[in-house]
């Protein structure tokens, strides 16, 4: 069949795409039945374009729709080419003066906060930047999709409601001018038809229910059934159950079964099979078996192939409408019509109701395109707009039914767009008015809530999972009424009125149905069965909280209700809360106790716990106090206790109740915390003569007296209002000061200290733990000031004069009695009948009576009696029991109970003020009592008594707390105290070195790092402790091995080339290292040093520990094992193998170390080609076969072997075997990360690769100080100083455990790249070698050669003449490369002899290239460029000599400023003319550059052919981050998968190191890389990282690092809100700017090397970071 159709497909498309548009329009034009004639069009062209197969070719269909089907309509709709008939429509159009620009998934939009009506107004990134809000406190999300820009919209802003670009438009704009004015009658009636054929066809199809059979106007003529298998989505079956069933199914690979499922689910639905009806049929129902399991199967239709092209070409259609009226505000109002018109079947059947009520049918798709289209159509359009928010709320209840049964998410409803409609203040109020709307929304939502109890209570208790899923979908009919609400209006028709009072009526009958539903009954016997569901109850409560104080603010509620009744309901609730805390629910299980939690917490608090405050408040001011308190006593059931005299003796006497009465105590607190609340809670507005401001500054003020807060934190533990604002920033600048953060952690905000008064302990919205925790903060910082630690209450503002009498209850009888009672018990202080936290409370009670009475007395006007006689009350002994002492005596006792120590000053303050009180009394009446004088006589001088005692206690207290920190110090943990030792250690070290540094015995006038010249070094011991067995050893060759721990990684962090990829390691040859730096390794270090043997046995046990681990449950470790990996045992960090700590290695050689007459650079030169000659020969010599001994014998014989070099000698190791075991573990363990390879310590590779970390290392460090500014030898990091030196030493000494021959063949290549010899094959040109490395790699195998030499030439000899090539040949190199541009500026004539050198050899360079060269006049310009360029060079060259011969670096570069140039030079042994270098070897030097310059690849660079790297290499950065997070977000938002053509990407991620962006965390982009299927994140890292990445994940505003496959963690962002924190997940959408200090940060972990590091540290602080599938990012 395939075969067949093949050429047929070609035959169709010449005949498509000579169909002519304008022709098929002309037809149109002429017909006298448009409708049928368009039809019989489509029926015939739309099957061939999109029904071809089993896969869409999306760009083929598109041009082929264009051209065939759509072309027709616009030349038809223009009357012309429609070229030249848009762009007139669009120069007569006057343009909206709306945005409605519909968002983007993860698009950025804004709200002001200052003028948004409410938080659903926002603006789109462009509108918000040309806006005035711009400047004012605004709010940015990320959009969800769906929604569009309020720009323009008058009604969405209080102020600024057009931005720049939108403003223009609004001058032209005259009332309700109908925009079809500026169409033509023609045009307008051609729109009209061909918008009415088009969209009715485009809804006919869409909403077609048959699989497989057309409607009878598309039907056609010759029919090829073909049928596709359509699988749709839903949001039941999982990523992982799809892909599994497809590939069961229609027997795909799995990469096919993914692409299915991620287009199922992006669309809604994708075919997955094409053929005939059975084969497709058959499809199906092994889906269907096999996800039928335990849910409803996935749906899948076996559909004919042309209803699918016809609904495709529906969907194009559409999309075309939404684009076509961008042109005219006319043609968009003709589309408006024709969808609103009803059609013949009356009421809802136009097609706009058509498609809504079909919307939970259609697939996700369709949903999408269709709402778009309504969003640019019919919301932009002022006058349908109204009409449609009709027939939407005529269609509400069955949308709404539609979407509580459908099972997609809300933002793929229609339902959704309520929220585009009912913000609209003036759309709600029509619709309330006209429609009805809220009784409708409220009755459709009880409607959905049947379950109810006997009384028609709800009923959540027992929900099945079912109805938990429905409740949650019903639950956005809530919001719903809540944006109906949001806008309360500004004058009441009587229409309005009325609607809203039966909206209101519907919402009281909810409300009774909430009232008391899941009631609680106390368990008094078994422990209940099963924890009831109570979630539901408080989900809908929660919910409801605004929109019932939005009730409030549109009506005033007037009920009549006797005060006992008011109270009844919250006292009952509040004596709950009591009782559970006395534990008398306990049986209750744990729901009780979650719904007290939310009954208190911030999230509800306003409408339940603060509401039945006031609303008991309310009801007590209208009562008589004593009536009041004798009904609290009655419901706290404590009634018995206050009215028995003697109660607490017979308590005492009695020991058997203890439960009881720590029941009653219990109850008794919180009484008296009850009475504290209600007397003491004046801050709601209404209750006392505050204000809003007041209120929330008291919240704040309470809040941080617990702790300094950030703001996020504070405003978490503050209420927001329906605008999700809590007026915080109002008034926080009053109340405390702000701390900057610092490079870690957060802005804090402080309390002012002047606000410390305010504090009042008992504070309502304090949990316990709140409360105990200010109270011990508040004290401390009394202690702190040297103030007394009384906590008094503060001082209070009156009440409205409505609840005025509250505050008699302090003076009231019954409270006296209660108060004398809790006196009387803590006086006879007597077993457990009374509790501190009881007295406390009634000290606290007589403190705000105190306060309340001197209140009075100082604020009473002249004449006025004041009623409050509070301490004339307490002064008076009490009548029963019989003559007990007053109130006021008992506090004189009990101020000295040596039991009380705590209250001590709350008391001494009581009485203080108690006295003072007395003062004003008697000043302002005319007898003064001598007795009070006395009383304070008294007073102050058992004031001084107790000052005395309290000194002495203070002594005590600090004694003890300094007893109490000794001994944790003792319990330090051990490896704590060796850390300790060590670091000790550590730093005597330091200061060792240090002390050597500046020693006499190094003479101070130059020093030399290297050369036969060099400054002689003397000898020193080095002692070193194990930290594992703390046992102290001396470093020695011939001791026992110390290493030290160690982390090898591959780097790019210095790569020049990041698309540069090692395809075949095993056959890589890494001699040479090309300038780029592309792939380096690197060795860090923790600098913590262990016994070989003792680390040997220290990893066997991890190694062994790990195994067993494994077996039993596959846990995962910050580490991994088997890859040799382990944590320093001292510090945790990260490390792969040991570096063994050696001595200088060039002394152990180079015993010979003074010779007479060396040979210079020429003699030596010719030396070493000799050797290296003989070498070949005799390699030659062994590599061929036996058969010919005799003439081998022979041409030995006849070799020429250079005077004093004996190729057979071969030098005894010096070094322990243990020492040797370590120099090949740590050789290996570079060879195997370096190349990632198998290990082998055979390869002849192990040594280059020891070299190239050595001098890789040392580059990156030189790096970093550079860019820090640092001065070269400034004091480093002990780790990092002991890391360079031991690994220089390290790769100096590895050759001694190699194969001589093979290092002495990669010396001999090494030479050859600089030296030509013959028989070197392809060496690279000196273009493509970074000189670097090759200086430290000649350097290091060098003693593989001269220790057959006994010619006299010295270690140090070679080493200086190999500096002095290497350091020559990077000079021409940079000639080459780096001097390019010569600027202006004319220095041509300031001619010194240096600049004059160079311009020579400038010339000379310009001849041997063959005039390729550019010519280049300035020797300043020249010299300056080559200092600059080999500045990099020089300074890791004296780093590298620094540590291989030890040579303390001259003073003066270890100061920071100039660039030390000379310095560096004399300290290299180098002349500071170093042109000198040339004239000095000017035979041989002109030699070798003319062999260089004669490369291939030289010319090639200089015709332009090819690139090479310039110097000096500029350090790499993370890429520039903006200022603003906002435009990242709005980058991010543009940015398509590029796998799943033009698709969102979900979880766009920025590689911070070269800016790419990535379709993180996603099945599209996930790759496989080394057979695994790993994230476009961890893909990524293997090419740009080499297996380490940076990435900040835009939408969360996180950074994500990661390392290798199972290494990741998350980091703090770069980015900052004002109030100094960062915001993961976006959550608060404060705006955030870039903090370049800690963005610095992040870099100078990656220059550092330090992010896997970083890692590691982090999963060990967390360990659910390691369960974490890091490579699926
Ligand atoms: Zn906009
Ligand atoms: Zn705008
Ligand atoms: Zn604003
Ligand atoms: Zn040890
Ligand atoms: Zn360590
Ligand atoms: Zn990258
Ligand atoms: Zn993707």
């Amino acid at each position: 069949m395939a075969s067949e159709l093949e050429p047929e497909v070609q035959g169709l498309d010449r005949s498509l795409l000579e169909c002519s548009a304008e022709e098929t329009a002309g037809k149109w034009l002429q017909a006298t039945d448009l409708t049928r004639e368009v039809n019989q069009h489509l029926a015939h062209y739309v099957p061939k374009i999109y029904c071809r197969g089993p896969n869409p070719f999306p760009q083929k269909e598109d041009m082929l729709a264009h051209q065939v089907l759509l072309g027709p309509m616009e030349w038809y709709l223009c009357g012309e080419d429609p070229e030249l008939g848009f762009s007139k429509l669009e120069q007569t159009n006057k343009p909206s003066h709306l945005c409605g620009r519909v968002f983007k998934v993860g698009e950025p939009t804004y709200s002001c906060r200052d003028c948004a009506v409410d938080p659903t107004c926002v603006l789109c990134m462009e509108c918000f930047l040309g806006s005035i809000h711009r400047d004012h406190r605004y709010r940015m999300t990320t959009s969800g999709g769906g929604g569009f820009c309020d720009c323009g919209d008058t009604e969405a802003w209080k102020e600024g409601p057009y931005c720049q670009k939108h403003e223009l438009n609004t001058s032209e704009i005259e009332e309700e001018e109908d925009p079809l004015v500026h169409l033509s009658e023609d045009v307008i009636a051609r729109t009209y038809n061909i918008f009415a054929i088009m969209f009715r066809y485009a809804v006919e199809i869409l909403t077609w229910e048959k699989e497989s059979e057309l409607p009878p106007d598309l039907e056609m003529v010759e029919k090829s059934d073909t049928y596709y298998c359509m699988l749709f989505n839903d949001e039941v079956h999982t990523y992982e159950q799809v892909i599994y069933t497809l590939q069961k199914a229609v027997n795909c690979t799995q990469k096919e079964a993914i692409g299915f499922a991620t287009t199922v689910d992006r669309d809604g639905r994708r075919s997955v099979r094409y053929g005939d009806f059975q084969y497709c049929e058959q499809a199906k129902s092994v889906i269907v078996r096999n996800t039928s399991r335990q849910t409803k199967p996935l749906k899948v239709q076996v559909m004919h192939s042309s209803i699918v092209a016809h609904q495709n070409f529906g969907l194009k259609l559409l999309s075309w409408l939404g684009s076509i009226i961008g042109y005219s505000d006319g043609l968009r109002r003709i589309l408006c019509q024709v969808g609103l018109q009803e059609g013949p079947n009356g009421e809802n059947s136009s097609l706009v109701d058509r498609l809504m009520l079909s919307d939970s049918k259609l697939w996700k798709g369709a949903r999408s395109v269709y709402h778009q289209l309504f969003m640019s159509s019919l919301l932009m359009d002022l006058k349908y707009k109204k009409l449609f928010a009709v027939r939407f709320a005529k269609n509400y209840e069955r949308l709404q039914s539609d979407y509580v049964t459908d099972d997609h998410d809300r933002e793929f409803s229609i339902a959704d767009l309520s929220v585009q409609i009912f913000t609209v203040p003036s759309l709600a109020r029509m619709l309330i008015t006209e429609e009805n709307l809220m009784t409708i929304i409220i009755k459709t939502f009880m409607d959905h809530l049947r379950h109810r109890d006997a009384q028609g209570r709800f009923q959540f208790e027992r929900y099945t999972a079912l109805q938990a899923f429905k409740f949650r979908r019903v639950q956005s009919l809530i919001l719903d009424l809540k944006y109906v609400l949001i806008s309360k209006p500004t004058e009441w028709s009587d229409d309005l009125r009325q609607k809203f009072l039966e909206g209101f009526d519907a919402f009281l009958e909810l409300l009774k149905c909430m009232q008391g539903m899941d009631p609680v009954t106390r368990q008094v016997g078994q422990h209940i069965e099963m924890e009831p569901e109570w979630e539901a109850a408080f989900t809908l409560q929660m919910k409801l909280t605004h929109v019932i104080s939005m009730m409030q603010d549109w009506c005033a509620l007037d009920s009549e209700l006797s005060p006992p009744m008011l109270i009844e309901h919250p006292l009952r609730c509040l004596v709950l809360c009591a009782q559970v805390h006395a534990g008398m629910w306990r049986r209750n299980g744990f729901s009780l106790v979650n719904q007290i939690y939310y009954y208190h917490n911030v999230k509800c608090r306003r409408e339940m716990f603060d509401k039945d405050i006031v609303m008991l408040q309310t009801g007590v001011s209208m009562m008589d106090p004593n009536h009041f308190l004798m009904i609290m006593l009655s419901r706290f059931e404590l009634h018995q206790i206050f009215s028995t005299p003697d109660y607490g003796k017979k308590i005492s006497s009695e020991t058997t109740h203890k439960d009881l009465v720590q029941q009653n105590n219990t109850l008794i607190e919180e009484m008296l915390y009850l009475i504290i609340m209600l007397v003491g809670e004046r801050f709601s507005p209404g209750v006392g003569q505050v204000n809003a401001t007041d209120e929330i500054k008291r919240e704040i003020i309470h809040q941080l007296s617990i702790k300094p807060m950030a703001h996020s934190e504070l405003v978490k533990s503050l209420p927001e209002d329906e605008n999700k604002e809590t007026g915080m920033e109002s008034v926080i600048e009053a109340v405390a000061h702000f701390k900057k953060p610092g490079l870690t952690g957060r802005g804090m905000y402080e309390l002012k200290p002047e606000c410390a008064k305010e504090f009042n302990l008992y504070f309502y919205h304090f949990s316990r733990a709140e409360q105990s925790k200010a109270e011990e903060a508040q004290r401390k910082l009394k202690r702190q000031n040297k103030e007394d630690t009384a906590l008094p209450p503060p001082v209070l503002p009156p009440f409205c004069p409505l609840f005025a009498s509250l505050v008699n209850i302090l003076q009231s009888d019954v409270m006296l009695l209660i108060m004398r009672t809790v006196l009387q018990w803590t006086v006879e202080h007597n077993g457990h009948v009374w509790s501190e936290s009881m007295l406390q409370r009634v000290l606290h009670l007589i403190g705000m009576a105190l306060q309340e009475e001197k209140q009075h007395l100082e604020n009473v006007m002249e004449e006025h009696v004041v009623t409050f006689t509070f301490t004339q009350k307490i002064s008076k002994p009490g009548e029963a029991p019989h003559n007990s002492p007053s109130i006021l005596a008992m506090l004189e006792t009990l101020q000295n109970a040596p039991y009380l120590e705590v209250h001590k000053d709350m008391i001494k303050w009581i009485l203080k003020t108690f006295n003072a009180i007395k003062k004003i009394r008697e000043s302002s009446s005319t007898s003064p009592v001598a007795e009070t004088e006395g009383t304070i006589m008294e007073e102050s001088s058992r004031d001084k008594d107790k000052a005395e005692r309290k000194r002495k206690a203070e002594i005590a207290r600090l004694r003890r707390e300094k007893i109490m920190a000794q001994m944790s110090e003792m319990q330090r943990h051990f490896i704590d105290e060796n850390k300790e030792l060590f670091q000790q250690t550590l730093e005597l070290d330091a200061s060792i070195s240090a002390v050597l540094d500046n020693s006499p015995m190094v003479s101070d006038t130059t020093r030399t790092a290297l050369g036969p010249a060099q400054t002689p070094v003397p000898e020193q011991r080095q002692f070193v402790t194990c930290i594992l067995c703390q046992e102290e050893q001396e470093v020695k060759v011939e001791s026992r091995a110390m290493v030290l721990a160690a982390f090898v990684q591959r780097s790019t962090v210095l790569s020049k080339n990041r698309s540069k990829f090692i395809q075949d390691p095993e056959k890589y040859d890494p001699l040479f290292m090309h300038p780029d730096l592309s792939c380096g390794t690197h060795t860090g270090s923790c600098g913590h040093i262990m016994h070989a043997h003792c680390w040997q046995r220290y990893f066997d046990s991890v190694q062994a520990k790990e195994q067993r681990r494994q077996q039993r449950l596959r846990l995962h470790t910050s580490y991994d094992v088997e890859n040799g990996e382990f944590l320093c045992p001292l510090c945790e960090c990260l490390s792969n193998t040991v570096i063994p700590l050696l001595l200088p290695p060039r002394n152990i050689f180079n015993s010979r170390l003074h010779f007479s007459d060396q040979p210079n650079l020429t003699q030596w030169i010719r030396t070493i080609s000799q050797q290296i000659k003989a070498l070949q020969v005799l390699r030659k010599e062994e590599n061929t076969p036996n058969t010919a001994l005799s003439k081998n014998l022979e041409n030995v014989d006849e070799l020429q072997l250079p005077e004093g070099f004996r190729p057979d000698f071969h030098p005894k190791n010096p070094y322990s075997e243990s020492i040797k075991e370590m120099l090949t573990t740590f050789g290996t363990a570079t060879y195997k990360v370096g190349l990632k390879v198998h290990p082998n310590e055979e390869d002849p590779r192990v040594p280059i690769m020891c070299w190239g970390s050595c001098a890789y290392t040392i580059q990156s460090i030189e790096r970093i100080l550079n860019d820090e500014d640092k001065p070269l030898f400034s004091p480093l990091p002990c780790r990092l100083d002991d890391c360079l030196r031991s690994l220089t030493r390290f790769a100096a000494a590895h050759w001694t455990v190699a194969s001589l021959s093979v290092v002495q063949g990669h010396f001999c290549k090494l030479f050859a790249s600089l030296v030509p010899g013959d028989n070197h094959g392809d060496l690279p040109c000196i273009l493509d070698i970074d000189m670097f490395h090759l200086l430290v790699g000649l350097v290091l195998a060098f003693p593989a050669l001269q220790c057959q030499d006994f010619s006299g030439i010295s270690l140090g000899t070679g080493d200086l003449h190999i500096f002095h090539l290497v350091t020559m040949a990077h000079i021409i190199q940079i000639l080459l490369t780096s001097c390019t541009e010569e600027n202006g500026m004319d220095q041509e004539n300031a001619s010194g002899e240096e600049e004059l050198a160079v311009l020579a050899l400038y010339k000379t360079l310009h001849q041997y290239t063959g005039s390729a060269l550019k010519e280049m006049h300035s020797g300043w310009h020249l010299l300056r460029n080559v200092r600059a360029g080999i500045m990099p060079f020089l300074r890791c060259s004296a780093l590298f000599f620094h540590y291989l011969n030890g040579v303390p670096s001259p003073p003066e570069i270890q100061a920071s400023g100039t660039s030390h140039f000379e310095h560096l030079c004399n300290y290299l042994s180098l002349p500071n003319n170093f042109i000198c270098l040339f004239q000095e070897n000017k035979e041989i030097m002109k030699l070798l550059i003319e062999s260089w310059c004669h490369n291939i690849e030289v010319k090639r660079y200089l015709e332009g052919e090819r690139d090479a790297i310039s110097y000096p290499r500029e350090s790499n950065k993370l890429i520039d981050l903006p200022e603003d997070y906002s435009s990242l977000i709005n980058q991010a938002s543009n940015f398509l998968c590029p796998k799943s053509g033009g698709d969102k990407s979900r979880a766009p991620t920025l590689c911070l190191v070269c800016g790419t962006l990535l379709c993180s965390q996603s099945y599209c982009c996930q790759t496989e890389l080394e057979g695994e299927d790993v994230g476009a994140c961890t893909a990524h890292t293997y090419s740009c990282g080499s297996g380490v990445g940076i990435f900040l994940r835009v939408r969360e505003c996180q950074v994500l690092f990661l390392a290798g496959k199972t290494k990741g963690c998350f980091y703090s962002p770069p980015y900052l809100d004002d109030y100094g924190e960062t915001d993961q997940g976006l959550r608060r959408g404060n705006p955030l700017h870039l903090c370049r200090e800690r963005f610095k940060k992040i870099q100078k972990l990656w220059h550092q090397h330090s992010i896997t590091e970083e890692i590691g540290h982090a999963q060990e602080a967390n360990q659910t970071l390691v369960g974490i599938d890091w490579q699926h990012l």
